[in-house]
């Protein structure tokens, strides 16, 4: 079924590296209203960090364009993060998905998406190419004796 959403933010801006840092600074300081525990904001930051320098450095190679972050709290403590770009989009996704799968040369590990989805519940990746991608990640925060 559709989840109930509890809370939602929205936040735009252009893919400058240096907006990296500032993506997952917000959505962890938005996440916590669910009072996660330091290894879940740990998880949360570093999901965040890999989908918008995925944005940052593949899906704009050569030019600046717009990311779109999205944060939902749904019903049952899950924290959804949609991470959008109207960049070049990915040719295969499965391929992608793969573990030490890159296209990025020397300098990448090819370990972006399996990161993502390990520290969180959930990962959807939806891309066109030549029209940008977007990643849904979904992760429980457990509730916690106050
Ligand atoms: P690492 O994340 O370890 O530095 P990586 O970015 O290459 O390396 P992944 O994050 O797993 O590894 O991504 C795998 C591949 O998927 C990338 O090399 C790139 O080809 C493609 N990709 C991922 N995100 C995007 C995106 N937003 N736009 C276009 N292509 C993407
Ligand atoms: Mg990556």
């Amino acid at each position: 079924h559709i989840q109930r959403t509890e809370n939602y933010m929205v936040m735009e801006f252009l893919s400058r590296s240096s907006n990296e840092s500032f993506a997952r600074t917000a959505v962890a300081t938005f996440a916590a209203q669910l009072d996660p525990t330091l290894d879940e904001i740990g998880d949360i930051k570093t999901a965040v960090s890999e989908a918008v320098t995925n944005s940052i450095v593949h899906g704009y190679p050569n030019t600046l364009g717009k990311i779109v972050v999205k944060v939902r709290i749904l019903e049952k403590n899950t924290l959804e993060i949609s991470v959008r770009d109207w960049g070049c989009g990915i040719e295969n996704i499965d391929k992608a998905r793969e573990p030490m799968f890159t296209t990025g040369g020397e300098e990448r590990s090819g370990m972006g998406f399996t990161i993502m989805e390990s520290f969180t519940d959930r990962m959807r990746v939806k891309s066109k190419l030549g029209h940008g991608t977007t990643v849904v990640m979904q992760k429980r925060i457990a509730p916690r004796m106050r």
